[in-house]
């Protein structure tokens, strides 16, 4: 192979446009200097990014970003973690993948060396955010606690990165991390879905994914809940077999008329509604499981007693562990679902605050806003 350095094929420059996080809500355009790739890490050069839930939260109020230990405001941070693009230069020891490759990322790399991250857990690391200082433990999660996708360029360890195919659009490939959360979630859940009822509450973009990935590995039937057609109707694209708008169906009792009384297996509590879990739990039959994806801002109040009496089990997970990004992955390349459905908008890099507002306020019906950081 030949070293990175000697590949005529991708020029970088030695500084690239990246937009920064100064005061809540406010991004700005800057120079920074191309980041170099270490042992076991690639430099991509980034073509498409799309924004995330996660991304409204860090650049409006801060968390989960943790930038030297601290607020990641005014900090020259570089915010954006759904991102793909071209490896244009190889750490040491890398060959696992090649100069020109088309890639897409997991946001998370953790540590490497804490009890989470040895067992595949690595988005909920031990060492979140500690890059800096005397506790350097080395963890990254791009776009939250080190530089990401915002810009021409970021560094990428190889275990965070999944191979796109030639037929995968740009647009398309910053989706498959979403799936790839939807996926983590039904691994959580025991992963042997096939020929049993998912309920899915919430048509957002982790939603719609969790419908698509859970109809692709066999699982029937799938039944999305939400409060827009327009949504629901994607979701029936992507494989649900039966649609309740809670405006005019109470949810509970739809899934109990199509599951003849039993309830269903699985719920993918995705809607972050502060009664998901207990609607969940009369949703679920006995020994059921419930993922928790989307999250209510607040505390809330929970039957406990029914949960245990029904030997309920809750889950919560975060993000995209265990390589379940690669799981996704293989099943976009398999054609088994296009994420494209859920993309809505393109920018181009100098307009991203526009995309930003666009994905915050859900302007013209905003699910997936994706930015592009190059022509091409
Ligand atoms: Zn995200
Ligand atoms: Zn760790």
């Amino acid at each position: 192979m030949k070293p990175a350095d000697q590949d005529s094929s991708f020029s970088i420059p030695s500084t690239m446009k990246a937009w920064v996080l100064d005061d809540p809500g406010q991004l700005r355009l800057t120079e920074k200097p191309v980041p170099q790739p270490g042992p076991a890490e690639v430099l991509i050069r980034i073509d498409a990014v799309a924004f995330c839930d996660g991304d409204i939260r860090i650049i409006t109020r801060g968390p989960p970003a943790l930038i030297q230990g601290g607020l990641p405001f005014n900090k020259n941070f570089t915010p954006g973690h759904e991102y793909m693009g071209r490896v244009v230069k190889l750490g040491a020891g890398v060959d696992e993948y090649e100069i020109g490759e088309r890639v897409a990322v997991e946001v998370h790399f953790g540590c490497g060396r804490c009890e989470r991250c040895r067992a595949g857990m690595y988005t909920s690391c031990i060492n979140y955010g500690m890059d800096c200082g005397t506790h350097n433990k080395g963890h990254r999660a791009n776009g939250f606690t080190t530089d990401g996708g915002f810009a021409e360029y970021a560094v990428n360890n190889v275990n965070t990165l999944v191979h796109v195919p030639d037929d995968i659009g740009d647009e398309e490939a910053t989706l498959i991390v979403t799936a790839g959360t939807a996926m983590y979630a039904l691994d959580t859940l025991g992963g042997l879905i096939a020929g049993q009822t998912v309920v899915v509450t919430g048509p957002g973009a982790i939603g719609l994914m969790g419908v698509a990935v859970a109809k692709a590995l066999g699982a029937d039937p799938v039944i999305l809940t939400g409060t827009r057609d327009t949504r629901l109707n994607l979701g029936k694209q992507l494989g649900a077999d039966h649609l309740i708008n809670i405006n005019t169906e109470n949810p509970v009792e739809a899934v109990k008329r199509i599951t003849k009384g039993k309830g269903a297996h699985y719920v993918l509590e995705c809607s972050g509604n502060p009664n998901g879990l207990n609607d969940g739990m009369d949703m679920v039959m006995r020994g059921g499981k419930i993922c928790l994806i989307g999250f209510a801002n607040e505390p809330v109040p929970v039957d406990l007693g029914k949960l245990v009496r029904n030997h309920i089990s809750v889950f919560g997970i975060r993000g995209e562990g265990k390589s379940a990004t690669h799981r996704a992955a293989a099943l976009v390349a398999m054609k088994r679902f296009r994420p494209k459905i859920i993309h809505t908008h393109t920018f181009p890099m100098d307009e991203l605050p526009t995309a930003f507002k666009y994905s915050r306020d859900r302007i013209d019906n905003a699910i997936k806003v994706v930015v592009k950081m190059r022509d091409n």
